[in-house]
């Protein structure tokens, strides 16, 4: 038995018990170790029998007499006794449990704890809960601060306190920390801070004994990031490529705007990498708009340059079709053509020769021939890691990956998470932007927002448009959902009289879909209704308003994704929340124009359950460790890095790195 043995091996643990541990994310021993209480009680205070007073909760210590069955009169079995220390006695008694005449046996020490009222007109400890004494047996559920710990049907505090108790004291718990490692983090020992955090002396013990168990948890999920990493790296040379810097620099000169610092910054660490030994595999995370898909284009074209191919793959049609158009547009000049393939046609022999190809993720399943392909960009991915690990699955050399995301992942999560991917951060917006004024809309203002929308919109064809997305139903797509979208595009399209509007959901066929966005974009519609799920990532510079209801329902990173929809060019825009309350998180919105900002926001208010969803999407749930604290994090991968050379010295850590389970976030 060890540490990452099922915690049914334990004594007394049966498979009815794992079964409902389970339900509290144990599995293993050391889950159950790390199953923290979230609060103690004070039981502390022993107080003598004589002084016990009616309507108070107390501690006793004492024996306990002629503990006998005895019927009440409506017929009901009792256990009454008598509780006696060397200040006095009381009544005892308990309701229907009458194995207790047999487990208590007269003459041992005992703790009682327990309400004392009134039995007939006795004053008496009613039901209190109970625990031998006898020998140097220590009390564990009174006369001390007691754990108390998230529980589940049939699974008491006290059975937990139990297990963990006798866990603690066993022999399983040697220290899993290297010794440099927790000197060097002036960090207590491990058993120590599990005794101090589930069995305290007192308040203040348990804050540094919790701090060293977060420690713990941190480093344990860097170790694993960075496993992965290695493995990504191990054995598989990358194609290197040499940087033309003049035909890159003349490449850059002919766009129509300058690049932003935080994009030169971007596409030197991309091209460092580029000309590495190793494989790239880095994450682009750039606000909406702050124009990631050009510093991917520069590292294609530095692939084409070098004779490799570039795979760019988008989330949707709709996507990939823009990615084509804009790549198509910048390769032109230079007499690249610029592929696309789309779910619907068979990739064709000479797409499969062109050097950009542009497609959905599902091209990742055809049988392209890798070893030409120098580059994969990855655009919008919100659950990194999968492509990359069936890319890592094929043969041959890696292909050097980017991915790029408009997700606002606060930092701590980048790094909690993603210790495996090298991380660039776009945080700087082209500048000409302008802030998106947005407003929180109460309901009795909607008719003046209509006819302030139609004073933008005016003008065939639209110069300025709309989006409307419509009341969130669910995130599925379901059929109410597209029927709650054909509801508002119709009570809309009363409303826009003499406008054109276009409608937008998830059922319609793709080449619908993009019919739609085609008439949008060539400014056909002054209004586009869409469901929540409007295209991530959708460029239409002349789109100005985005309204959206039932604001209230959004996380503030999907807010801002949508907000990020309009405000994609020099014109001022405008986001519209409608909200049944002008809440405080909604209000963010108003004046913070960060994604990351808002993330964080978003973070403190929701927590990162609500933010990222709960476990099943994949977000590790800690036990002890926060995704606020940022320092800790750091420090945990610095140490995690010194140790990862070593770690086949330090058997009992490597086990629980093995045990580790790799979770992917999805972000909604
Ligand atoms: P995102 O990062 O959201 O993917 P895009 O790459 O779609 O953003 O770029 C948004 C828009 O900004 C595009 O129309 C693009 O041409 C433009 N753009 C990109 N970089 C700059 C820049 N440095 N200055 C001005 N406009 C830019
Ligand atoms: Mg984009």
């Amino acid at each position: 038995m060890n540490l990452t043995s099922p915690v049914g091996s334990l004594p007394g643990i049966g498979p009815a018990m794992s079964q409902k541990l389970s339900r509290l994310n144990i599995s293993t021993i050391f889950d159950l170790l790390y199953h923290l209480p979230f609060r103690y009680e004070d039981r502390s205070d022993i107080t003598p029998v004589a002084r016990l007073r009616v309507g108070e909760t107390s501690t006793v210590i004492g024996t306990l007499s002629a503990l006998k069955n005895a019927y009440t009169r409506g017929g009901k079995i009792i256990q009454k006794g008598l509780f006696s220390d060397s200040s006095g006695s009381i009544t005892v008694v308990w309701f229907n449990q009458s194995f207790l005449t047999r487990t208590l046996k007269p003459g041992d020490k005992f703790g009682l704890w327990g309400k004392i009222g009134f039995f007939g007109h006795l004053p008496a400890l009613i039901s209190p809960e109970y625990e031998l004494n006898s020998g140097n047996r220590e009390l564990i559920h009174m006369a001390r601060l007691v754990p108390v710990y998230p529980e589940t049907a049939g699974l008491s505090s006290k059975w937990l306190r139990a297990k963990i108790h006798a866990l603690i004291l066993s022999g399983i718990i040697e220290e899993i920390l290297p010794p440099n490692v927790l000197s060097g983090k002036k960090l207590a020992g491990w058993k120590h801070s599990l005794t101090l955090a589930h069995f305290p002396e007192s308040l203040g013990e348990i804050a540094p004994a919790r701090h060293r168990l977060a420690f713990d948890e941190l480093f344990l999920l860097q170790l694993v990031s960075l496993i992965r990493r290695k493995e990504w790296q191990k054995n598989r040379l990358a194609h290197t490529f040499t940087i033309d810097h003049t035909r890159l620099k003349e490449f850059t000169s002919r766009l129509p705007f300058r690049l932003t610092v935080s994009q030169n910054t971007a596409v030197s660490e991309i091209l460092t990498d580029l000309s590495g030994p190793k494989p790239m595999n880095r994450l682009l995370e750039g606000d909406v708009g702050a124009g990631k898909t050009v510093v991917a284009a520069i590292a294609a074209l530095s692939a084409h340059l070098n004779g490799y191919q570039t795979l760019f793959l988008a989330p949707t049609q709709i996507l990939a079709q823009q990615h084509h158009q804009t790549l198509s547009g910048l390769f032109d000049p230079y007499g690249v053509k610029v592929g696309l393939v789309t779910g619907a046609d068979k990739l064709k022999d000479e797409t499969l020769k062109l050097k950009i190809i542009v497609g959905t993720h599902s091209l990742i399943s055809e049988k392209i021939l890798f070893e030409k392909v120098g580059l994969v960009v990855i655009d919008e991915q919100h659950r990194f890691g999968v492509t990359q690990r069936s890319l890592a699955a094929g043969k041959g050399s890696s292909p050097h990956i980017l991915t790029m995301t408009a997700t606002p992942i606060p930092r701590s999560i980048a790094l909690t998470l993603y210790g495996d991917l090298d991380l660039t951060v776009l945080d700087e917006l082209p500048s000409d932007r302008l802030p998106v004024k947005t407003w929180v809309v109460p309901e009795s203002k909607r008719g003046n927002a209509y006819s302030w929308i139609k004073s933008q919109i005016s003008g065939s064809p639209a110069v300025r448009q709309a989006f409307f997305v419509c009341p969130f139903i669910d995130i599925s797509e379901s059929l109410t959902s597209v029927k709650a979208a054909r509801t508002e595009y119709e009570k809309l399209c009363h409303v826009f009289s003499g406008y054109q509007l276009g409608l937008l959901h998830g059922r319609l066929k793709s080449g619908e879909k993009n019919g739609v966005v085609a008439k949008f974009r060539a400014g056909e519609y002054n209004i586009l209704v869409s469901t929540p799920v409007v295209e991530v990532g959708i460029d239409i510079p002349s789109a100005t308003i985005m309204v959206i209801e039932d604001a209230e329902r959004f996380g503030l990173a999907q807010l801002h994704q949508l907000r990020g929809r309009v405000g994609r060019s020099h014109i001022q825009s405008y986001c519209l929340l409608f909200a049944s309350a002008p809440t405080p998180r909604l209000k963010a919105m108003e004046t913070h124009h960060s994604g990351i900002k808002l993330a964080e926001i978003d973070l403190k208010l929701r927590g990162p359950g609500e933010m990222y969803g709960t476990a099943q999407h994949g977000l590790p749930q800690f036990k002890v460790a926060g995704y606020d604290d940022l320092g800790l994090i750091e420090s945990a991968k610095t140490s995690a890095s010194t140790i990862l050379p070593d770690l086949d010295s330090y058997p009992l850590l490597r086990d629980l790195v093995k045990n580790d389970k790799i979770t992917l976030i999805q972000p909604n």
